[in-house]
């Protein structure tokens, strides 16, 4: 077996990775994020990952629904853009004519049949960068014919049962690590094993993050930093950097709200209103 390298990641770690915002730079100079993702019920989702990517600081993002979420995100998040598919209630097809650098695919989106079609033929046309959560990654793993079409780098982003379901069962922790290894290596991706101690895998590093606490254990965190991490790529930061420096921000932002909050009762949309307090941290 490959000795694992296995890395804390603390503030010393993510200081030398901040990319500063120069004086002249403008909205375009931060990218674009394009979320995909939504369903009938499930389009607040959707916008937790899209003001995920602009608390982050990426420049614009747009959201891609079916049409029942139109009015929630132009109503609920006026900062996105929102275009959506021809079905009211699920993704049915994918089709755009705006150059997103990055796409976020998968929070809320469902598993239908023909959400899965379509997510195929849009993976056989895409060259966009690429982050997936949530039924994003149920998709892959029902159709894992699916996998060898990814970009390289891409990010998944699975919390543990999307992980078994993409994985199939591990033994023991040390198990799980080795199948994340080689699954990382096989389809030449990055994945974010979410959870007390979320654990980046690329090839056969371990990046092991050291913020975040419980109170992050509820509905819509895990869309903030789907959001969070591609509005990072957005920025130019690379795929594995906008994971690891991420991850670290998200839970940082949980561990200052615990402060003033507590552990029961701090929501999503606080996290978010927390990842200002996280880059101040930073200095
Ligand atoms: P999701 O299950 O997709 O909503 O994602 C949940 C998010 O909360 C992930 O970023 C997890 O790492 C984080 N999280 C969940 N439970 C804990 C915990 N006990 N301690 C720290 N972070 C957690
Ligand atoms: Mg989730």
């Amino acid at each position: 077996t490959t000795p694992t390298e296995a890395e804390l990641i603390g503030k010393n770690e993510v200081l030398p990775l901040y990319k500063p915002r120069e004086k002249y730079s403008h909205k375009g100079s931060f990218g674009h994020v394009l979320v995909i993702g939504g369903s009938y019920g499930k389009i607040g989702s959707v916008t937790l990952a899209s003001q995920g990517v602009l608390a982050i600081g990426a420049g614009k993002v747009t959201a891609y629904t079916p049409k029942c979420g139109y009015i929630p995100l132009q109503v609920g998040f006026p900062e996105a853009m929102v275009l959506t598919d021809t079905d009211e209630e699920k993704i049915t097809s994918i089709a755009f004519d705006i150059q997103p650098n990055v796409i976020a695919f998968g929070v809320g989106v469902g598993t239908d049949a023909q959400t899965i079609d379509a997510f195929e033929a849009f993976l056989k046309v895409n060259k966009t960068p690429l982050v997936i959560d949530a039924d994003g990654i149920n998709i892959l793993s029902k159709k894992k014919a699916l996998l060898k079409l990814l970009p390289e780098n891409t990010v998944l982003t699975p919390h543990p049962k999307e992980l078994g379901r993409l994985l199939g069962q591990w033994e023991d922790e040390f198990n799980k690590l080795k199948k994340a290894k080689a699954f990382s290596k096989k389809y030449k991706c990055i994945i974010v094993i979410k959870g007390a101690n979320t654990i980046t895998v690329f090839q056969d590093k371990l990046y092991v993050n050291a913020t975040g606490n419980p109170g992050l254990a509820t509905a819509g965190t895990g869309d903030v930093l789907t959001g969070i991490i591609s509005g990072l790529i957005a920025q130019s930061y690379d795929p594995l950097v906008a994971a690891i420096f991420g991850v670290y921000l998200h839970g940082k932002a949980a561990d200052l709200l615990v402060e003033d909050l507590g552990y029961q009762s701090f929501i999503a949309s606080h996290v978010i209103e927390g990842i200002p307090l996280a880059y101040l941290d930073l200095f």
